[in-house]
């Protein structure tokens, strides 16, 4: 370290608070650390049918995570709110295409496909609020449940040469959810660490057996990450404790902490890791992007 931050009067530290954050960003904004490449393409559902845990979040952070860091990433946001493509900075008006045309067989997965403005190995396929009526028009058509698994081609995803995929799922269990848990082979559960989070969880892991026993034997349930946790309260560290008790290995070591920053972002288009990238939501993303990578480059994880 040269001290270039120091005055090297006396004895003041080199490092004031300040210039170690804007060290710490600089380092996360031009990463010379390249996370691993996962032994196969990894195409991972981030689902949780209770509003509002962190999927959206946990998406497109852990994506923008990934992308900073060498490899190459999709999300495919398919939930109408299009909360990940407004994260992404990614169109999602009306009318663009977008994955609803791409469930109803309009469009094939590379005409909707954008890149993030914040890595060009980001890309994300938005929603628009056209998704809304998709649960309703999906009911009657031709293989309802494999519709986005169709389109997932392993051409069109060797032509983008993409690492991995996540596809960020709306609150609910309905044919969106079931679309994404058939195109997938791991599952992803953000969970709060607050009172009710283990509420309704049940029903989801019926619903991944469900699928599992009759459309798509090839899923699992890799990873559950603890978000908005708050070291003050007793409360996080119980939930916390309880989740790992019940689910050991496929809980992430990394927390992700409650934080202003996080929820900051998206108001401003971007990931935490674009918005604030020395801030403790960005360094907790990226730990556990590391965690994530790490696990998918080991042949048996
Ligand atoms: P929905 O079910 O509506 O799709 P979701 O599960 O995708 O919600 P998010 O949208 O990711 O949840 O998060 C819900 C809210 O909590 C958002 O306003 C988000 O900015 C905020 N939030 C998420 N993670 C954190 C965090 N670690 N610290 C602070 N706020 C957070
Ligand atoms: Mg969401």
């Amino acid at each position: 370290m040269t001290g270039t931050f120091a005055d090297h009067s006396g004895d003041s530290p080199a490092w004031t608070p300040i210039a170690e954050e804007a060290f710490t960003a600089a380092r996360v904004l031009h990463p010379k650390e390249k996370l691993p490449r996962p032994v196969r393409r990894r195409i991972m559902t981030v689902a949780n049918q209770k509003g509002g845990v962190g999927k959206t979040t946990s998406t497109v952070n852990l994506a923008a995570a990934l992308a900073l860091h060498g490899l190459k990433v999709l999300v495919i946001d398919l939930d109408p709110q299009g909360n990940a493509s407004t994260a992404l900075g990614i169109e999602h008006r009306s009318g663009t295409p977008s994955v609803y045309e791409i469930l109803i067989g309009e469009i094939s997965l590379l005409d909707a496909v954008k890149t993030s403005d914040q890595s060009p190995n980001l890309l994300c396929v938005p929603a628009t609020i056209d998704l809304a009526g998709a649960e309703i028009e999906l009911v009657s058509m031709v293989a309802r449940e494999s519709r986005l698994k169709e389109a997932l081609t392993e051409q069109a995803l060797n032509e983008l040469g993409v690492d991995y995929v996540f596809i960020d799922c709306p609150p609910s269990l309905g044919l969106l959810t079931v679309n994404a848990l058939v195109a997938a082979q791991e599952v992803l559960i953000p969970i709060q660490c607050e009172y009710y989070a283990l509420e309704g969880l049940g029903q989801l892991l019926n619903n991944i057996e469900l699928v599992r026993a009759h459309l798509n034997p090839s899923l699992s349930l890799t990873t559950i990450l603890l978000t908005m946790y708050d070291g003050r309260t007793k409360l996080a560290d119980q939930v916390a404790e309880e989740v790992r008790s019940h689910f050991g290995e496929v809980v992430l070591r990394t927390i992700i902490p409650r934080s202003v920053k996080v929820s900051e972002a998206p108001g401003f288009g971007q990931t935490v890791l674009a918005y604030d990238p020395g801030s403790r939501g960005s360094m907790s993303y990226l730990d556990a992007a590391r965690e994530l990578a790490e696990r998918g480059a080991r042949e048996n994880r």
